[in-house]
């Protein structure tokens, strides 16, 4: 297999077009797909023939549209190209019309109440910036979906609005500086994926994986991941060969799968893709989650994309890698050759700090899911607080800016900022601070918040819109400037001054930094998805996603609803779930084997022998199974508490307060009592069998 030659093959990318449509078509597409220009419906006529034929010859008979709502996960409807002919065969058609627009029944994806406020019905649009591509048999066009009043009821159209946005007052600064020729800026994404692998037979016994993607029960089992055994340890041959046929998939379909390693917890592994245009990278981020899912089953594994698939070890996330380029190909966040660029780095590099610091709510809400808040501030993963990590050199050199101060660095001296050029600092490798929600490497900014099952398109909204609103803000200032030099020097200053308190460069699980970001700088610290759900309907908040034109108002409402719905109904499973195992699992396992050793108990007493074991187990045993009994009665008790309640608000608090605690009440005699039940007896893999049992 040659990688260059199996790579985008399924893909209906640039060279493909360019072999297949006439000249006029591709450029008029060209337009389209580069500087936004509208959509001519005869050429989307000529596209839709030309990737039929291109289709079909590589054996699909289907093609969908293919879209992201509210989920989190990506949806399709397959239609085939047949069309009855004359003769009565059939010939395969796809016509312009169909690959513009369709109209799936849009009943059944959660629209928080758009659709009773507007319209029934919903229809997908093509995005022709995301290339086609053909998975299975199936010809999938990446599409928007829409309420017919225009509503956004997916995920994609907001962060195509939101890249406009960034893309309208970026260019409004670089006009500033002088920069004419900049004719797009586009913000760029590469998202580490973290997952686990778990042999499939044993993943199938556990009634909680299965309905729910993590485990709900579980002792501790004598090794986790103290020993550092696994990080970037050498990798199994049956994990490798699934990295390997993953790999291939997602080759064929233009992803640029480029890294794969084991991460820190047993069974949890990372791919990393070569980061691209946020849009691409978000639909590839999508299949790329589906795909991983998919092979895994053709290797016997199952795999877990669930942020906390295990108490005690490790959760999964996704680091969001972003920068903002230009199409003439500077990345306006790396530090430039002259002074004058340098200033210009540090205006876009303090926009990025005002906008995390003015709109942190926004972005720890943008991850917030029931999956989520198990790993932010759970000692490990970056904590739920939201703070900036520059490294020493780049502190070094804001303090001194901001200060009027010399710069401690090598050269010692005042910056002049538009005079002086600064350091060269690239990654500043000695330290790597993987505590950081939001850490500076050098280029781009590492997003560390986001789980390992999240869409990236929430994140990255919040992201561009913000950064787009204070380059606003900044243009605004800086326009009306008499002397642009002085009001440069002056915004880059009193912007380090108003937000430095976002800035962190020491170690994030500490519970003193805590404190000390709650207490004295006044950070958020939104511990739960309801804690920082409240957050998206905060008026200057809505303000801004509003001015922006990135969100309506009725799609904040919604997406507020539809959020804490999906918190609401996976908490709930996980309750029921945890009943239904403890009622006819874990229950009859303890209780049965707490029997057994009752009989041998009496048997040896009508022998006269010494059965201290047995009664100080037996008594144990029955004790955690009352507890057990009880715990569980209380949880199902809350659930149907849960099930009468009307308003959303009040629902994911009561998840937050009462059903959550519930749930840990719960589950702590069950674990006590897998630690003394006789592996004969317990009813489910244990966490060692699941942790360490692909060999
Ligand atoms: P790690 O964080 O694991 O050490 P890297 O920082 O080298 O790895 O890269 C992580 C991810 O960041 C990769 O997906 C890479 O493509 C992406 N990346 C590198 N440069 C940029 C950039 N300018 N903009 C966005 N993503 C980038
Ligand atoms: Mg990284």
């Amino acid at each position: 297999m040659s990688v260059p030659e199996i790579f985008a093959s399924m893909v209906f990318d640039d060279q493909v077009m360019r072999a297949r449509l006439p000249g006029k078509v591709y450029n008029s597409l060209k337009q389209t797909i580069e500087g936004g220009a509208p959509l001519d419906p005869n050429v989307a006529s000529a596209v839709a023939s030309a990737m039929r034929d291109w289709a079909v010859e590589k054996g699909a008979t289907h093609f969908t549209h293919w879209f992201q709502p509210l989920t989190g996960t990506s949806a399709e409807k397959h239609d085939s190209f047949i069309s009855p002919s004359p003769d009565g065969r059939v010939i395969m058609e796809f016509s312009g019309k169909e690959l513009i627009q369709g109209e799936p029944d849009a009943s059944s994806f959660p629209s928080g109440g758009l659709r009773a406020t507007f319209e029934a019905r919903g229809y997908t649009a093509w995005d022709p910036t995301s290339y086609a591509f053909i998975k299975g048999k199936t010809l999938c066009i990446p599409t928007a979906f829409c309420s017919y009043g225009g509503e956004a009821l997916d995920k994609k159209t907001p962060l195509l609005r939101s890249m406009d946005a960034i893309n309208r007052q970026a260019l409004r600064i670089l006009r500033l500086f002088g920069k004419t020729n900049v004719k797009r800026v586009t913000t760029s994404v590469g998202p580490e994926q973290e997952y686990f692998l778990v042999d499939e037979e044993t993943f199938k016994q556990r009634p909680d994986l299965l309905y729910t993607g993590r485990t709900l029960f579980g002792a501790k089992p004598p090794k986790g991941q103290e020993l550092d055994d696994h990080y970037f340890g050498s990798i199994k041959p049956r994990v490798q060969a699934y990295m390997d046929d993953l790999n291939q998939e997602l080759w064929k379909l233009g992803i640029l799968a480029k890294t794969e390693h084991n991460e820190v917890a047993p069974a949890q592994h990372e791919l990393a893709p070569i980061y691209t245009t946020t849009n691409i990278a978000t639909d590839h981020n999508q299949l790329t989650m589906e795909i991983m899912r998919k092979v895994a089953t053709r290797h016997g594994l199952v795999c877990l994309l669930h942020e906390k698939p295990f108490a005690g070890v490790n959760g999964s996330g996704k680091h969001n890698n972003w920068s903002m380029a230009t199409d003439t190909g500077v990345n306006l966040l790396s530090p430039g050759d002259t002074p004058h660029e340098n200033v210009q780095f540090l205006l876009f590099l303090v926009a990025v700090i005002r906008a995390v610091d003015e709109y942190q709510s926004l972005l720890r809400l943008s991850v917030a899911t029931a999956g989520n808040d198990h790993r932010l501030g759970a000692n490990e993963a970056p904590p739920a607080v939201i703070s900036i990590f520059l490294g020493e050199e780049l502190q070094a050199i804001l303090d001194a800016i901001e200060a009027d101060a010399p710069y401690a660095g090598t050269e010692r001296k005042r910056i002049k900022l538009g005079v002086d050029a600064l350091p060269r600092f690239t990654r500043d490798t000695t330290d790597r601070n993987r505590t950081s929600p939001f850490a500076f490497t050098g280029n781009k900014f590492e997003f560390r918040m986001v789980g390992s099952s999240n869409s990236i398109a929430c994140a990255n909204i919040m992201l561009n819109a913000a950064v787009a609103a204070v380059l606003g803000d900044m243009a605004d200032q800086l326009e009306k400037a008499e002397d642009f030099d002085s009001a440069l020097h002056d915004l880059i200053r009193t912007t380090i001054t108003a937000h430095k308190r976002i800035i962190f460069n020491g170690n994030g699980y500490d519970d003193a930094w805590i404190a000390e970001a709650t207490e004295q700088r006044g950070l958020l610290n939104l511990k739960t998805t309801p804690d920082a759900m409240a957050y998206l309907l905060d008026k200057k908040n809505m303000e801004m996603l509003m001015g922006q034109k990135v969100f309506q108002e009725a799609e904040l409402r919604s997406r507020y609803e539809i959020q804490l719905e999906n918190y609401c109904k996976s908490v709930r499973i996980e309750a029921l779930t945890m009943v239904d195992m403890a009622r006819k699992l874990i229950l009859p396992a303890v209780s049965g084997y707490g029997a057994a050793l009752a009989s041998a108990l009496t048997g040896k007493q009508a022998l006269g022998v010494s059965c201290g074991y047995e009664t100080k187990l037996v008594k144990k045993l029955s004790g955690l199974a009352d507890q057990i009994d009880e715990a569980t009665d209380v949880l199902a008790l809350l659930t149907e508490q849960f099930d009468t309640m009307e308003d959303i608000t009040e629902e994911a608090c009561f998840i937050r307060d009462q059903i959550l605690p519930a749930m840990d009440v719960l589950r702590a005699p069950c674990d006590e009592a897998e630690g003394c039940t006789s592996s004969e007896y317990w009813p489910f893999p244990t966490y060692g069998d699941l942790l360490f049992g692909v060999v």
